[in-house]
């Protein structure tokens, strides 16, 4: 919607509530704060409050509900669906907020929502100390803890929302409160993994875990050795202890020749994953093998080169129920017609500690699953989206039979090209159904939409 039904003046009265600046089209610095990681994504929001702090947030979920503009909420600007901006109406940009305070003796951190992962691994890192965060250092704390978090320590620690202790929220109504195992409990459950449907966290609290070197890198094999390598690595999983965290990657190499590797990262003593991965790497004859002991914040950081902020972004997920020779045969075929070099396939492990907590806890669901499937499309220019998008999706729906039909909410794209069912089955009917009615509680008249939404009126 945008009909903007605020004049002049009362955008002024509102700056004036502002600590920090609003910016409108022409502005200096309008143009990069309406930006964000996917490219293709091209949004002019007409006000851009960037905000401050709580204060600020409040004013301006307040004056947006008020003036009945569209609200959009940014964190740290990657989800490839775009949510975080929207055409015309308010763009709330929480991206200015960026303190983070660790308390070492109770192995806590509390983050504001613009926190992205590199600099709060940077902070716990001072102290020894981590928690399950994203495996690409860019990537906002807020959206992702919000929506579920995956991430290298979850065999150990679970996802980043099961390291949440509380959140502070502002509400459709511009109140804040608290939310955590005991004050404002429903809202705590729905705030680990229903994404910004309740409102917005102004400040996280983690839980930490003592986190020194790890065993990190990959080892990578030619694409014709993919099927028997995914085989093996299946088996391998298996018998693998928490501190072992691991994806299959299908890439393009530097020198643009097609490969599979696994990457992994061991979270415990050196010696100790030198001997479990002993069999992994003692596989086949690999290309390269680059795992050795390296720093935590090394691993969060390994993939960033192959994300690079301004390329356009396609993706497509789902959990897996299987992982046979023919599935990984149909992604292989897939591979070798990738239009990209930037495009890459994951196969996401699971299991540990997540697959531990129960599944009542939080909203995210599909606790149980083994792997993950996430074709990711990344090319640079724009006139080659058409062939990109339907690599991704005729991939996606060859896949279709080993889906387990579940997915993970914070890889969905945008509602328009997804459908509003696929947000029923990143939850599940119970879940969403617990959900609607949260948001019935929270946000009845849907303020915050502009989300992987929960529709109010489903409960
Ligand atoms: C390169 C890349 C790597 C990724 N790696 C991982 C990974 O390793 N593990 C993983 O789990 N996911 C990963 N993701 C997905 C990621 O979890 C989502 O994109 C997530 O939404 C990013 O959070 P953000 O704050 O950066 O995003 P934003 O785009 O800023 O926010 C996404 C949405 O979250 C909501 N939101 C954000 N902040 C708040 C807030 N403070 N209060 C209320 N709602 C809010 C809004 O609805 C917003 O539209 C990755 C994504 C990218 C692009």
């Amino acid at each position: 919607m945008n009909r903007a039904t605020f004049d002049a003046a009362a955008i002024e009265a509102f700056r004036a509530t502002l600590r920090g600046s609003l910016l409108r089209p022409g502005d200096v610095g309008y143009d990069d704060a309406r930006t964000i990681y996917n490219a293709m994504i091209d949004r002019r929001p007409a006000l851009i409050a960037r905000c401050a702090g709580v204060s600020d947030v409040i004013q301006s979920v307040n004056f947006a509900r008020d003036s009945g503009l569209l609200l959009s909420v940014r964190g740290g600007g990657h989800n490839v669906s775009g949510n975080a901006v929207c055409d015309g109406g308010m763009m709330i940009d929480l991206s200015p907020m960026k303190s983070i305070r660790v308390d070492p003796e109770r192995r806590t951190a509390r983050s504001e929502p613009g926190v992205l992962w590199r600099e709060f691994d940077h902070e716990t890192q001072a102290f020894g100390l981590a928690t399950t965060g994203g495996v690409v250092s860019t990537t906002g704390v807020a959206g992702l803890t919000l929506g579920g978090g995956i991430g290298w320590l979850m065999g150990c620690h679970g996802l980043a929302c099961d390291n949440l202790r509380s959140a502070d929220i502002v509400t459709a109504e511009g109140q804040l409160v608290t939310a955590s195992g005991s004050q404002n409990a429903d809202l705590f459950w729905g705030l680990r993994g229903g994404g910004g449907n309740f409102g917005i966290a102004t400040s996280f609290e983690f839980q930490l875990h003592p986190v020194g070197q790890v065993l990190g890198g990959l080892i990578i094999h030619p694409l014709d050795r993919a099927v028997d390598l995914i085989r093996f690595y299946d088996q391998f999983t298996r018998n693998t202890p928490d501190e072992f965290g691991s994806m299959a990657l299908f890439v393009t190499s530097p020198e643009g020749e097609r490969v599979v590797a696994i990457a992994v990262c061991y979270n415990g003593a050196i010696e100790d994953g030198e001997a479990v991965l002993e069999p992994l790497r003692g596989w086949g004859a690999p290309l390269a093998d680059t795992i050795a002991p390296i720093t935590y914040s090394e691993v969060q950081s390994m993939f960033d080169p192959g994300f690079p902020a301004g390329h356009r972004n396609y993706w497509k997920s789902s959990f897996l129920a299987e992982l046979d020779d023919t599935a990984v045969e149909l992604v292989v075929d897939h591979v070798r017609r990738c239009p990209s070099p930037s495009s890459a396939i994951a196969i996401e492990q699971f299991g540990g500690a997540v697959s531990r907590i129960g599944t009542d806890e939080t909203a995210f669901n599909h606790r149980d699953a083994r792997y993950n499937l996430l074709i990711l499309g990344i090319w640079p220019g724009k006139a080659d989206r058409d062939e990109n998008v339907q690599w991704v999706r005729g991939l996606w729906d060859a896949m279709a039979p080993y889906s387990s039909g579940g997915v993970y909410v914070n890889y969905l794209g945008a509602v328009a090209d997804e459908g509003p069912e696929r947000v029923a089955a990143a939850y599940g009917p119970e879940k969403y159904a617990r959900l609607a009615a949260l948001k019935n509680k929270y946000d009845p008249a849907n303020l915050f939409r502009l989300n992987q939404n929960i529709w109010p009126k489903a409960a």
